[in-house]
């Protein structure tokens, strides 16, 4: 018995000195408050690599979830899915990093590797996907996954995305997933060079996706709720602005659009931009409110207003993902981002300003100003 109790003693020592030690910042409750944070993720596995994270920008999916937006959250919270960074370990298998390389990582960490998903390279939608945070590790008994507003990340290789030597660091980490969310839904509909096409939620999303449809050469008309970003659509390409509270603009659109991508994250009346698709138009949505808020999409006007099609589109697989960040650094396609320092205080005044639609377009907190 003596000698199972010792044995026993120096597993749990082996384990907690084999961890690896995090901090970072956590919020506790929906109050939005974030506090320092030290916590330890698992140790670098022969198939893994371990990030230490240099940026991690801010996007609206964190809100949600820091809010409870989406259901009941676990805390503590380490958000953050929009990562870059340097790989400081790599385990014994790993081929694709080197201690050294750039690395990025999104919304995913893991997934079965076999379903028809992931077979696919839609290991977004693998059944058992493991996500960056707010998530349990079924692959590392059970862990809590904890995200990038901290000094690093343990996961395996095929997760993390190759970061081009060239690329412009600060601006990567938003490419993550607001990059990837918009490209992948835009090449999945075939969008192409001439079309007209609407990108309505012109914030961190919509601005990655108006410069990808602009590269394609796309007309782009930018749908947002308010004056302040007229002038910005049209500095990034678009052709046409409609602030959609304001009838005037909302005149003559019906018909003239093949392709809309909806990235709001409020309720609103789908039917307003199912109307401006023409025929065979299409309508992604990526966008995704809080569920009491959740808009409707009224079939009737589907089945009368003639073959258009609705889908919705959750970031993208790993190969999409790489190809995109190649493709973006390729084609000097980058967010605009507010670099913030790595305290609770700026995170928090960051979220009340994306809450209050005063980002532009952003927010990419420096990880390595954490005390
Ligand atoms: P942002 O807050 O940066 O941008 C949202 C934009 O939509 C803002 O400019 C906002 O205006 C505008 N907006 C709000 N209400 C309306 C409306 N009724 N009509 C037109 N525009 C409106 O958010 P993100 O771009 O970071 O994220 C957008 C959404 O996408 C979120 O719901 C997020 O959770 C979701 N998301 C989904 C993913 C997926 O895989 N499907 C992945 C990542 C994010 P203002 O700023 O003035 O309020
Ligand atoms: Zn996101």
């Amino acid at each position: 018995m003596k000698n199972i109790l010792s044995l026993s003693f120096l597993f749990i020592v082996a384990l907690a000195f084999s961890q690896t030690k995090s901090k970072g910042f956590a919020v506790h409750s929906t109050d939005g408050k974030f506090q320092p944070y030290e916590f330890n993720r698992h140790a670098v596995g022969d198939n893994e690599i371990k990030i230490d994270i240099l940026y991690a920008g801010i996007c609206h999916s964190d809100v949600h979830h820091v809010r409870g937006d989406w259901g009941k959250e676990e805390y503590p919270m380490v958000p953050g899915h929009e990562i870059a960074g340097k790989v400081s370990a790599v385990g014994k298998n790993v081929t694709k990093f080197k201690v050294g390389d750039y690395a990025g990582v999104g919304c995913l960490v893991n997934s079965c590797g076999h379903c028809e998903y992931c077979k696919a390279g839609l290991e977004q939608y693998c059944k058992e996907a493991v996500l960056t945070y707010h998530d349990h590790d079924q692959f590392h008994n059970n862990e809590t996954t904890q995200g990038g507003y901290s000094n690093n990340i343990v996961l395996t290789e095929k997760f993390a995305i190759k970061i081009p030597k060239n690329a412009d660091l600060k601006k990567v980490a938003p490419l993550l997933c607001a990059g990837i969310t918009t490209y992948s839904p835009i090449h999945y509909a075939g969008v192409k060079k001439g079309n007209k096409v609407g990108v309505a939620g012109f914030g961190g999303l919509g601005h990655m996706a108006v410069q990808y449809l602009v590269k394609l050469g796309a007309e782009v008309t930018v749908f947002d709720i308010t004056e302040d970003k007229r002038a910005d659509a049209k500095r990034f390409g678009a052709v046409k602005y409609v602030n959609v509270n304001n009838p005037e603009d909302l005149k003559d659109l019906d018909n003239k659009l093949s392709f809309v991508i909806s990235t709001i994250p409020a309720n609103y009346d789908p039917n307003l931009y199912l109307k401006m698709l023409n025929i065979n138009g299409q309508m992604a949505i990526v966008g995704l409110p809080p569920f009491e808020k959740m808009p409707i999409i009224p079939i009737d006007k589907l089945i009368w207003q003639g073959n258009r099609k609705v889908f919705g589109s959750q970031i993208g697989g790993i190969p999409e993902t790489q190809e995109m960040l190649d493709y973006s650094v390729a084609n000097n396609i980058y967010p605009e981002v507010e670099i913030i320092p790595a305290t609770a205080n700026s995170i928090e005044n960051a979220y009340q300003k994306v809450l209050d639609g005063k980002v532009k377009f952003r927010y990419v907190i420096d990880m390595q100003t954490m005390k």
